[in-house]
């Protein structure tokens, strides 16, 4: 018989690079092809509906049912002429994927012809089955029904022959079931409370919305050895294995040249991004080997997120055609790096500008400097918060692991604006500046940013850092939708400005002067938020005890991360802010321990059915081999030969027995553990468990394998290997 993971690895050997040609060397030629856009809005739609359907995206205004008809079939048209046969509404539920549920665009008439329909109201509105989708007790089960409805300001495209049209998803009574419908609201939010603060400055500013540019780290395994190891297939990711003895130490994998099979995956995936209208721009090697790395140009929040949602499908589907697996997973290997999805976040205007992006005029600076400081206040206030947001079984892996953001949430700003703070904190005292002062401390600031996009004082073990024109939150989990994150950075920092709004009217009202008010807020600011300010090693045990003492939280594991979704002070935040409601926000807890409990316990039962059924008969045969040995060398050796010679055998011999027994009793343990778990009623409690008495064992049980595969014959072990899996390409 021959062994598993030969057979994988001899297949993996033979696969080549695939030819992969563009149709066009010049990406303008194609870019957006498949994409219901502007450009073939004008060309399909009759002028006066183009116009009304723009205006009504831009200012985010309802769509009447006849526009919304004409709409409909100009689509349809419009993907009839790229060979859609069939639409969905396309949305983002709470279990993380993207959905999709096709209807054909024919429709059999009573008397047997068939037409071709597609009007307003099914582009408005779908009736998919909610049942089957994650509600933490929102749907009751007699009323299954959810609802989708069209998002108007992000277009859509075509996938497969099929028009998918991004949509929002609630339940019958009307709570959000999905990311979109928050983030939606949140940026409603922010545009509203800051265009009110730019208004403070310019007042030709009259729209503000959120920039997002995400970095999507992901890894490849080729097909063959990825079907070998069940861990990846059930899990996405491996279980055990013994990490390889050349892992990432050299660094020569990070920007290193791209191996030929990879290479022609990236193109066609490129390519096929491209034509979905996602500015995919930059790709590289990672750290460690067999990782890589993606970023488009940044875009408006609410489609940078729809983005990165189809991008991850396209790369799936890119990938098997090239015959690799794409691993998204935080953490697919032990030992090397983990993937992270990098959140550059900004706030751009209508004017074309960035404001967190300082200016060449004092003006610009101030304000600049009021978005800045009122969002590390902000941060400051609701770290926990934000660490709630991108809390996952996955993300535990990485974040607080030596080579990842700590789970501690502290803000890098650099040297340079650390000082433009301090001097804010000495010069702003309660005596008034004099103009001359306020002047310089201005356009000091407007020189710094050059500084740090020099690239030259950045700190990489941060998990949110200023980059000179945003923010990149880096503690993001490679396989998160970026909707909870944006959440929650739109929602502190909208509480925030409306703060900062209230306490500079009330200043303005007592006849003070506005920059004077502004300075002095600020400088409160500052000082207030100093503790979640840190630009040393986020990596270093020191930091760990530092934070402590700055009585910042450390939330190690998901479970306990999870409680900051419904303490008063969030409940409150979502809520006053018309977000979430308790209600909708206790289903996105409940939901989010839900999760946590089921990615464990299937990673238990995994675990358990691997090493009952792969590696202890592996180990047993191996053991044999090596107890017949020692009987023949009994009956060839001279006794004095055999009790010198047959020592390290017997020894390597007792070894196995003794890690074969100890991971029997671990998996039995641990599944008399999850038996515990599974008897609570209410999922926090379960995902408790889980975390607390449950995962020890993953570790335990992997260890003793791991030290197995170092015994056993390589020609017996059917997994295929770290070296095997990371460094065939
Ligand atoms: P790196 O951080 O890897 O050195 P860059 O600074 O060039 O690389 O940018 C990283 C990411 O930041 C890119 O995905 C880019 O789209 C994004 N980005 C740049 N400017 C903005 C902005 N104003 N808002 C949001 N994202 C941005
Ligand atoms: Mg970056």
């Amino acid at each position: 018989m021959t062994n598993r993971r030969f057979s994988a690895l001899a297949e993996a050997l033979k696969h080549e690079p695939l030819e992969f040609k563009a149709e066009s060397t010049r990406v303008s030629d194609f870019f957006g092809s498949n994409v219901f856009n502007d450009k073939a809005m004008r060309e399909y739609l009759p002028d006066d509906v183009y116009k009304s359907i723009s205006e009504n995206i831009e200012k985010s205004e309802m769509i009447d049912k006849k526009v919304a008809d004409q709409v409909a079939s100009a689509m349809r048209a419009w993907a009839g002429s790229k060979g859609a046969t069939h639409y969905t509404h396309w949305f983002l539920p709470l279990n993380g994927a993207t959905a999709e549920k096709h209807d054909s665009f024919f429709s059999p008439t009573s008397d047997n012809r068939t037409i071709e329909q597609f009007d307003g109201s099914k582009l408005v509105q779908q009736e998919p089955d909610a049942s089957s989708f994650p509600s933490g007790g929102l749907r009751n089960t007699f009323e299954a029904r959810g609802y989708s409805a069209w998002d108007p300001s992000s277009p859509a495209f075509i996938m497969d022959q099929t028009l998918c049209i991004p949509t929002i998803f609630v339940s019958y009574t009307g709570e959000a079931l999905d990311f979109k419908t928050p983030l939606l609201k949140t940026l409603a939010l922010i545009d509203h409370v800051a265009t009110d603060i730019c208004q403070l400055f310019d007042r030709s500013i009259t729209r503000v919305y959120p920039t997002l540019g995400w970095e999507q780290e992901y890894f490849l395994i080729d097909e063959s050895l990825y079907h070998a190891r069940p861990d990846l297939i059930m899990t996405g990711r491996t279980l055990l294995g013994h990490g390889p003895a050349k892992g990432q130490q050299l660094e020569d994998h990070y920007f290193g040249a791209i191996a030929p099979r990879v290479k022609a995956f990236m193109a066609e995936f490129e390519t096929e991004s491209w034509k979905l209208g996602i500015p995919v721009k930059t790709r590289h090697n990672e750290v460690a080997p067999n990782q890589f790395e993606l970023a488009p140009v940044y875009e408006e929040a609410n489609i940078a997120v729809d983005h990165n949602q189809l991008v991850m499908v396209v790369m799936d589907r890119v990938a098997r055609k090239h015959k690799f697996r794409v691993l998204f997973h935080e953490k697919p290997f032990a030992g090397v790096n983990g993937s992270g999805k990098h959140n550059n976040w900004s706030l751009a205007t209508n004017t074309g500008k960035n404001l967190l992006s300082p200016g060449h005029t004092p003006k610009t600076n101030l304000l600049f400097l009021t978005f800045f400081i009122n969002f590390i206040k902000a941060v400051h206030n609701h770290s926990d918060l934000l660490r709630a947001a991108i809390a996952s079984a996955g993300n535990d892996h990485r974040l607080g692991a030596n080579e990842a953001p700590p789970a501690i949430i502290s803000i890098f700003i650099g040297t340079q604006l650390t000082k433009v703070l301090d001097e804010l904190e000495q010069k702003v005292k309660d005596r008034k500046m004099t103009p001359d002062e306020k002047t310089e401390l201005k356009l000091n600031i407007g020189k710094i940013p050059q500084i740090i996009l020099d690239n030259t004082d950045r700190n990489r073990t941060s998990p949110l850092a200023f980059t000179g024109n945003k923010f990149e939150f880096r503690a993001v989990g490679s396989t998160a939708n970026c909707g909870p994150a944006m959440i929650v950075l739109n929602t502190i920092l909208a509480e925030q400005l409306k703060a900062f709004k209230i306490s500079l009217d009330k200043a303005m009202e007592k006849g003070e002067d506005k920059d004077e008010a502004i300075f002095k807020i600020l400088r409160d600011y500052v000082k207030v938020s100093r503790p979640v300010l840190f630009e040393g090693n986020g990596y270093s045990d020191e930091w760990v005890e530092e934070a402590q003492k700055r009585g910042l939280s450390n939330f190690k594991n998901t479970p306990e991360a999870l409680s900051a979704y419904i303490t008063e002070k969030t409940l409150n935040l979502f809520s006053s802010n018309n977000i979430f409601t308790p209600k909708e926000l206790e289903a996105r807890w409940e939901i989010r321990h839900e999760n946590y409990a089921k990615v464990l316990q299937i990673e238990s039962r995994v675990l358990a059915d691997l090493a009952g059924n792969h590696i202890i008969p592996t180990a047993i045969k191996y053991q044999n081999v090596l107890v017949e040995n020692v009987k023949g060398l009994k009956e060839i050796l001279t006794e004095e030969q055999f009790n010198e010679q047959a020592d390290l055998q017997k020894y390597v011999i007792a070894k196995i027995s003794e890690h074969i027994s100890a991971i029997r009793r671990d998996v039995k343990e641990m599944i008399e553990e999850r038996k515990t778990a599974n008897l609570f009623e209410e999922a926090h409690k379960r995902s408790f468990h889980y975390c607390n008495e449950v995962k020890p064992y993953l570790e335990r049980i992997r260890y003793h394998v791991d030290k197995l595969e170092l015994l056993i014959d390589d020609e017996l072990w059917t997994l295929p290997k770290y070296r095997e899996m990371l460094f065939v390409k």
